[in-house]
C-alpha cells in the first residue's frame, strides 16, 4: 500500500511553554520509530506565552516535518483540532494533547490499529492521573452522554485518537461550529475499537480548562449530539401537570368532605419553588438549543488563521 501509510498528527497548543521542549524529541522519536512518513501540525490556540516561539525552532529544525497554523485568537481545543483536520494530508490522522498526559510513544499501537482495518482507534485512560472530582465528573459524562446520544464510548475525554482518511473528511465537511470530536468520529465510525493507554498526571503547565469551561464543553458535547433533553422536558411538563391534576381532584374532594384546609402555607411555597426551579432549568434547556442555533445561523468562520508555516 504505497499511499495509505503517511501519518499526520494533530496537536492543539494553548500555553504550553512549559511541556512542548518534552513533547517534541519524544514525539518525534516515536514517529521516526515508525518508518513512515509523516507530519505534525502544530494549531498555536491563541498562546501568550512562548510557544508560538518554540514551535518556530521545532519547525527550523525540521524541515518538511512540522507544519504550525497560528490562529487569531482563542478558538478551543476542538476548533484547533478541525483546522488540523482541514489542513491534514495523512492517511491516517493521529490527535493529541501537547501536555504530556497521553505519552506519545503510544501512537505506533495506534497507527497498528488502523492497519489492521479499524476506521477509528480510540483510548482509554489506564489508572487515570486527574484529580478526584474530575474522574468522578467524567463517569457522569460518559454514562449520561452515551445513554442520550446512544454511542458506545469507554472515555469521552481522551484526546490521544486515531482517525483513517475518510472519517476526516466526513468531519471536514460537517460545519458545526460547537463540537465534540470523538463523538463525532464515533457517529461516523464503521469499525470502531477502543485501546487502554497511558495516563500521566499534568508534570509541566497547567490544565487550561476552568469548571465552567467544562461545564459548557459538556453542554456542547450533550446538546451537539441528541434531542433528548428537549424532549425529557416536554416530558416532565406532562407528567407534571398530571400530578397537579390528580392534586386538584383530592383537594376538590377534601374540600367537599373535610371542608376547606388554610394551615400548609409553607409546603405549598416549597411545591411552588420545586416547580419554578423545574420550569427554570427546562427553559434553560431549551434556551441551550437555540443559542446554538443562533451561533449557527450567525455563520461566523469557526476559525481564523492568522499565518501557516509549512505543507507547501
Ligand atoms: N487547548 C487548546 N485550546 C484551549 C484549551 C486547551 O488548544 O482553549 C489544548 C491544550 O494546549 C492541550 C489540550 O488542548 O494540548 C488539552 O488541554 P488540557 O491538557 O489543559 O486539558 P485537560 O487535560 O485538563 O482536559
Ligand atoms: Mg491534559
Amino acid at each position: 500500500m504505497p499511499n495509505s501509510n503517511f501519518v499526520s498528527v494533530i496537536i492543539p497548543v494553548f500555553n504550553e511553554e512549559e511541556s512542548l521542549p518534552h513533547l517534541f524529541p519524544r514525539l518525534r522519536a516515536s514517529l521516526e520509530g515508525m518508518n513512515r512518513p509523516y507530519e505534525i501540525i502544530f494549531i498555536n490556540d491563541g498562546s501568550r506565552d512562548r510557544s508560538l516561539q518554540l514551535l518556530h525552532e521545532f519547525y527550523r529544525e525540521n524541515p518538511g516535518k512540522v507544519r504550525i497554523i497560528d490562529f487569531n485568537g482563542n478558538f478551543g481545543q476542538h476548533m484547533a483540532i478541525v483546522a488540523g483536520f482541514d489542513h491534514s494530508r495523512g492517511d491516517i490522522i493521529i490527535t493529541l494533547d501537547a501536555d504530556l498526559q497521553n505519552p506519545p510513544e503510544e501512537i505506533p499501537r495506534i497507527v497498528e490499529k488502523i492497519d489492521e482495518g479499524h476506521d477509528v482507534v480510540g483510548t482509554v485512560r489506564q489508572n487515570r492521573q486527574d484529580p478526584k472530582f474530575r474522574k468522578f465528573a467524567s463517569r457522569i459524562v460518559n454514562a449520561v452522554t452515551n445513554r442520550i446520544t446512544g454511542l458506545r464510548l469507554n472515555d469521552y475525554g481522551c484526546m490521544l485518537r486515531g482517525y483513517r482518511r475518510d472519517i476526516v473528511d466526513i468531519i471536514n465537511k460537517s460545519f458545526e461550529s460547537t463540537t465534540f470530536i470523538p463523538a463525532l468520529a464515533q457517529k461516523f465510525a464503521v469499525n470502531p475499537v477502543e485501546i487502554p493507554v497511558g495516563h500521566d498526571e499534568r508534570e509541566y503547565g497547567s490544565s487550561k480548562y476552568s469548571i465552567f469551561r467544562l461545564i459548557r464543553l459538556n453542554f456542547d458535547l450533550m446538546t451537539g449530539f441528541s434531542l433528548f433533553p428537549l424532549q425529557a422536558v416536554t416530558m416532565i411538563g406532562m407528567a407534571v401537570s398530571f400530578l397537579s391534576f390528580l392534586f386538584a381532584i383530592f383537594l376538590m374532594l377534601r374540600r367537599l368532605i373535610v371542608g376547606p384546609e388554610a394551615e400548609g402555607v409553607f409546603t405549598l411555597l416549597n411545591i411552588n419553588f420545586f416547580l419554578m426551579g423545574i420550569t427554570m432549568s427546562c427553559v434553560g434547556i431549551i434556551g441551550e438549543y437555540i443559542g446554538r442555533i443562533y451561533v449557527e445561523v450567525r455563520k461566523r468562520p469557526r476559525y481564523v488563521i492568522r499565518r501557516e508555516w509549512g505543507g507547501e
